[in-house]
């Protein structure tokens, strides 16, 4: 059968057609392999930002992704696979405490995670806040730990759907990230890939999100939790609230420390009530009991385990959990200009001026800071007095204080009465 030339499949997507299995599977894996031009895979994602995929055109380009990459095969691990995937937000620093946690209740969870690039930190330049952690693990080293400590978050090789590593960089200077289509395709083909039996999703809402608005968020959960069940991974989305930072620690060992402090039994209850949630939905979905002593989660973070196997997770990839964490240089503090109540704390505000402190990159190439970051002294719904300290801001260098503080420019609102309270999980998607 004759190739279809790429200009044609361009011309019938932007005119509204759809694409053979063929075509698509064509299509992918001539991209991947540096037969089709960059110029036209640029005009093809421009044309399904506009246009989209139907479902079966979906299923079919996000299989194409995966199979330019291998599949994980975790058979060998003993205990059921479930992981977790965050759109991104600030102050998510979820996932240091839900895998050791739900690894302490009984299931495996096999994380392979990014870095951070813009305003959302990545999970991995949090870790790496901690001396001696790697994140770069082998296939052998990954199933090993799994089947031992039972959690492992490293970064994902450069063999897990390489097609999307490409296709994003391309998505990412030709405006044409915020795609329904192109981002569960390229999400699910990379946790399809990694092999786990089932998958939760926590998709973020609001300012300091990907998604801002409530109905995107939910046709994104839905579209990424249908592609997920008809690849055979148990999926579940939960819609969780990114106007106000996650917690109070904006950063990379800030985030560390404010993880272990959940751990510990403590720390900001909108991060635990987070973290519970997509805990109870992982276990359930391993067909575990979350009611039941040995599978709750709470229980967990109170009696110490899920501690216990976050130090041994740590420790399985070369970390010292007792070393002090980086901190740094500088600090300064932004101060109430009125009393009152803190009316909002804008995520996206408060996630740029950490990213402008150097908590955050924005080439992927960049180093980032450990110790920068902000932490918010003072959350919506408390109440201030005249000049109290509302955020104090970290950093090694000093000349970034300005352009961070102008990121805080608007994200601030103090009134004389308290915001309604906003429950931090909004819906579930199944
Ligand atoms: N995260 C991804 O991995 N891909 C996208 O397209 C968007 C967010």
């Amino acid at each position: 059968m004759a190739e279809p030339a790429a200009v044609d499949l361009i011309r019938a997507k932007r005119d509204g057609g759809t694409l053979s299995d063929a075509d698509i599977r064509w299509l992918i894996d001539a991209y991947t392999r540096g037969a089709v031009a960059d110029e036209q895979m640029s005009a093809m994602a421009m044309a399904i930002f506009f246009r989209g995929l139907s479902a079966a055109e979906l299923r079919t380009w996000t299989d194409a992704m995966i199979d330019t990459g291998q599949r994980l095969d975790l058979s060998a691990v003993p205990a059921p696979t479930v992981d977790k995937h965050s759109t991104g937000g600030v102050g998510d620093k979820v996932s240091l405490i839900l895998a050791p946690l739900v690894a302490a209740c009984g299931v495996a969870v096999p994380q392979l995670s990014g870095r951070g690039l813009g305003h959302t930190g990545g999970t991995l330049d949090k870790l790496e806040a901690i001396p001696g952690w790697r994140a770069g693990l082998s296939g052998r080293e990954f199933v090993h730990l799994l089947s031992t400590v039972g959690a492992v978050i490293c970064a994902a090789g450069d063999d897990l759907a390489p097609a999307d590593r490409k296709l994003y960089a391309l998505r990412d200077v030709t405006g044409t990230v915020e795609s329904i289509p192109l981002i569960a395709s390229s999400i699910m083909s990379k946790k399809i890939a990694e092999g786990t039996s089932a998958l939760v999703l926590d998709v973020k809402v609001g300012s300091g999100a990907f998604m801002r608005e409530i109905g995107a968020a939910r046709e994104l959960a839905a579209t990424m939790v249908r592609l997920g069940t008809e690849s055979g991974v148990r999926t579940v989305a939960l819609l969780t609230a990114m106007d106000v930072p996650l917690g109070r620690a904006v950063g990379n060992a800030v985030e560390v420390d404010e993880a272990v402090q959940v751990l510990r039994g403590g720390g900001p209850g909108d991060v635990v009530e987070v973290t519970l949630a997509l805990a109870r939905e992982m276990l359930a979905l391993a067909g575990l009991d979350p009611s039941q002593t040995a599978h709750d989660p709470a229980r967990a973070l109170a009696d110490g385990r899920a501690l216990a196997t976050y130090r041994a997770m740590i420790a399985g990839q070369g970390g010292d959990p007792d070393a002090p964490l980086p901190g740094a240089a500088h600090s300064r503090v932004v101060t109430a200009p009125v009393a009152g109540w803190l009316r909002r704390l804008d995520a996206l505000a408060v996630g740029v001026a950490g990213w402008r402190l150097g908590a955050g990159r924005a080439r992927k190439e960049d180093p980032v800071s450990a110790g920068a970051g902000v932490i918010c002294l003072v959350k919506p719904g408390e109440r201030v007095e005249l000049g109290q300290p509302l955020l104090e801001l970290r950093t090694d260098e000093p000349d970034r204080f300005g352009k961070a503080i102008d990121a805080l420019e608007g994200g601030i609102e103090i009134g004389p009465q308290a915001p309604p309270a906003r429950p931090a999980v909004l819906e579930r998607i199944a």
